[in-house]
């Protein structure tokens, strides 16, 4: 039995029974297990954008979530992420918060807020940090803080939650974890003092014990204080497993309400929420901690389907899970799961290219799947005069988001595509070791367009006849793009493939391969090709072993060797432009990428000339030196040009045309361009 859930309030009447389960924290009980966990949306950073936020938590409450953690808010100027980020600090900020916890309550649901001290991790010179030393992915050295600035700092962490409480929040966030200030006073690495605050383990842990016991005195009982605890800290000279279980101990007796679960510093090197991530990966350190408290726990990372959330629930790993990225595919996913609709739930592939791409861009964060999260009061539908009848062609992301987008405002939308399935090249992505969520937009996709009766023509090359016969008011033409022709002497020796060919298996594939082209299917194709099946995605105990995650959890950090499985093939990643290859792969991602090909011992080489391809292999020039490599195979990867034959011809007869996607432009090309820009074309004709 979880946490806080009676016999009585187990259900029979959905698949979902943990995970629907209320949780009753003495002074208010939450409608179920799960937490809409913190994620910075960019919103936060300025009151002037608060109605925006208000609306973006307003709409996932109305979606029944139980509970809300805002995107961090600093307690002090020290601790702003950058310069003049989100900050609570004075009283004459908690008016405009009040804007969100009124809007939040009106619709239901609860929120609190969560406070973050960047520490070493502040992008901006009045950083500090136990110790002065530089964190390896910030150019700024912080400041040691004194003892006097430790005690200021604490209660700069306890004003902040007073202020969230006066602002109308049901509690607040302690972010412990993922390497912030608090973290660094946990660890050696980056708390090397010899005061009360530094030295022995119970020493490293005063400083979170203390905010959390001075913050509850100040809050008093009926408000909730979630701690965010580092179980793993992924970085070595961190926390040993038996200080993280006293301190999550402390924790407890100081009296917080919930504690969650953090993964990992930012600087690690083991990724932890990207989608080559497998589902679930880390609960089990959730369970470890499970056996010691008494408070419920909260798990979290890569958790995005009621499926998997009910197992972790069902077998004793958590009393709530956490999900942040879920929540901005769809904000209906508690009430999909629990009306039987799970199958609609817009899906989060954990692509990262649209929420934390966009942060660290300094854009606000969006999603991906779902163009309208953090747009809610902008990205709305027109209102429809007349229901008018479209053609969509291309049943891939674009057309898709489309005909979709345009159904689900009434009208009646024919969609056409010329292959069996729909999902164009997310039918690609799905088959990369590291890429199968890639499979559930088309789950999500298929079941929406039967719920919204759009007309699917599979197997159908629509025509510019049938489609004039058919007096559509408009045509949206999303027929995607096709490879481009690299004209490389040679390229149609029996050795050379299509990326296409490649990852379909069309064409069996020798042991030494070369790719040509190191953008993003370049480095798809070099990990399908080094990956010996099934993924390590779908086995959570051979990608930590990869990584390097230690489960026994014996060493310091949770770390441990990698044991890298050898790649079945020999692989060279090759470039003109000079530099090593990769270094346009996404903000958050790429690293993940370029680490995992590296381990594989994959040749990313850059500044190559490609002179011929013949029975010796591929004649290159690198650095003026002529070599050859000697592969049994070349695979092409050198980008798209658009596929807007359809769209040029239906234009010259007169006919309402509009192309998306990569019919519209192909140069970097890629799925979140294509849905947004379908989306708001659909919510607008
Ligand atoms: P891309 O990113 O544009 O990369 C094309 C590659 O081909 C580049 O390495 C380019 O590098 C090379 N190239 C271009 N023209 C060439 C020519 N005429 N001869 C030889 N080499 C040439 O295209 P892509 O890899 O097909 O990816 C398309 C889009 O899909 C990307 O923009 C991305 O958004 C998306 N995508 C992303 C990922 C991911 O992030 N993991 C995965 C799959 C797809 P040089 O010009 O230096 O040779
Ligand atoms: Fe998930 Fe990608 Fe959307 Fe982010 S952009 S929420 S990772 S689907």
């Amino acid at each position: 039995m979880l946490a806080g859930m009676s016999a009585s309030d187990a259900r029979s009447d959905t698949p979902y029974p943990h995970l629907l389960a209320p949780l009753d924290l003495g002074f208010c009980s939450l409608p179920n297990r799960v937490l809409m966990g913190s994620m910075h949306t960019g919103l936060e950073d300025h009151a002037r954008d608060f109605g925006k936020l208000a609306e973006y938590f307003a709409t996932r409450a109305r979606g029944g979530v139980g509970l809300m953690a805002t995107g961090g808010f600093s307690p002090n100027i020290a601790g702003w992420l950058k310069p003049f980020s989100s900050r609570l600090s004075s009283r004459w900020q908690v008016a405009p918060h009040r804007r969100i916890t009124d809007s939040v309550h009106a619709a239901g649901g609860r929120i609190c807020l969560q406070i973050l001290h960047a520490g070493r991790y502040a992008m901006h010179p009045l950083s500090v940090a136990p110790s002065a030393i530089k964190s390896p992915i910030n150019p700024f050295t912080p400041r040691a803080l004194s003892d006097h600035g430790v005690e200021r700092s604490i209660r700069a962490f306890v004003r902040c939650a007073k202020l969230a409480q006066d602002a109308g929040y049901d509690g607040v966030e302690i972010m412990g974890s993922e390497g912030y200030l608090i973290n660094q006073f946990l660890a050696e690495r980056s708390n090397q003092r010899t005061d009360r605050w530094g030295g022995s383990a119970g020493n490293r842990m005063r400083f979170p014990v203390e905010i959390v016991r001075r913050t509850r005195e100040a809050v008093g009982r009926d408000f909730i204080i979630i701690y965010r605890l580092s179980m793993l800290d992924l970085v070595d000279r961190a926390q040993a497993w038996d200080e993280i279980v006293a301190l999550a101990k402390q924790v407890e007796a100081a009296g917080a309400t919930l504690i969650n679960t953090g993964i990992g510093w930012h600087e690690a090197r083991i990724p932890t929420i990207v989608t080559s991530v497998p589902r679930a990966a880390f609960t089990w350190v959730t369970r470890r901690m499970k056996e010691s408290l008494g408070i419920p726990l909260v798990t979290t990372n890569r958790i995005n389907t009621p499926d998997v959330a009910e197992q972790v629930l069902a077998r004793g790993d958590a009393d709530m899970v956490s999900m942040a990225r879920p929540f901005l595919a769809d904000p209906d996913w508690v009430a999909k799961a629990r009306n039987g609709r799970a199958a609609l739930i817009n899906p989060c592939i954990a692509c990262n290219q649209a929420c934390l791409d966009h942060v660290f861009e300094n854009k606000r964060a969006s999603c991906l799947m779902n163009p309208r999260a953090c747009f809610e009061t902008e990205l709305v539908d027109a209102p429809v005069a007349r229901k008018k009848r479209f053609a969509v062609v291309g049943a891939g992301p674009a057309g898709l988001a489309c005909a979709t987008t345009l159904a689900q405002r009434g009208h009646f939308v024919s969609l056409y595509e010329q292959s069996n399935e729909i999902g164009g090249q997310f039918n690609l992505a799905k088959r990369i070791p590291g890429k199968e969520e890639y499979a559930e937009p088309m789950r999500y996709w298929d079941n929406l367009l039967v719920e919204l009766g759009v007309e699917v023509h599979l197997g159908t090359r629509a025509d510019v006849a049938s489609l004039q016969t058919q007096h559509f008011d408009a045509v949206i033409v999303a027929t995607g793009v096709m490879p481009r022709d690299p004209h490389i002497p040679g390229q149609d020796h029996p050795m050379v493939l299509g990326y296409h060919d490649a990852i379909m298996g069309n064409k069996t594939i020798g042991k030494r391969v070369a790719i040509i082209g190191a953008g993003g299917i370049g480095f798809d194709v070099a990990e399908f090709l080094t990956q010996d099946p099934p993924s390590p995605t779908t086995d959570i105990t051979r990608w930590t072993r990869e990584w390097g995650v230690d489960t026994t959890l014996a060493n310091r950090g949770g770390l441990d060797t990698p044991k890298v499985e050898a790649s079945p093939r020999a692989v060279w990643l090759l470039q003109r432009t000079a530099g090593r290859p990769g270094k346009r792969l996404n903000k958050t991602t790429g690293w993940v990428h370029r680490a995992a090909l590296k381990a594989k011992g994959v040749q990313m080489l850059g500044g190559v000339t490609y002179e011929k391809i013949d029975d010796d292999g591929l004649h290159v020039t690198i650095d003026g030196k002529p070599q050859i490599l000697p592969v049994d195979n070349v695979v092409i990867c050198t980008g798209q040009e658009s596929n807007r034959g359809l769209a040029n011809e239906l234009e010259a007869l007169g006919i309402t045309v509009h192309a998306i996607g990569g019919a519209d432009v192909a140069t970097e090309l890629d799925a979140k361009r294509a849905i947004d820009q379908a989306t708001r074309l659909g919510s607008h004709l």
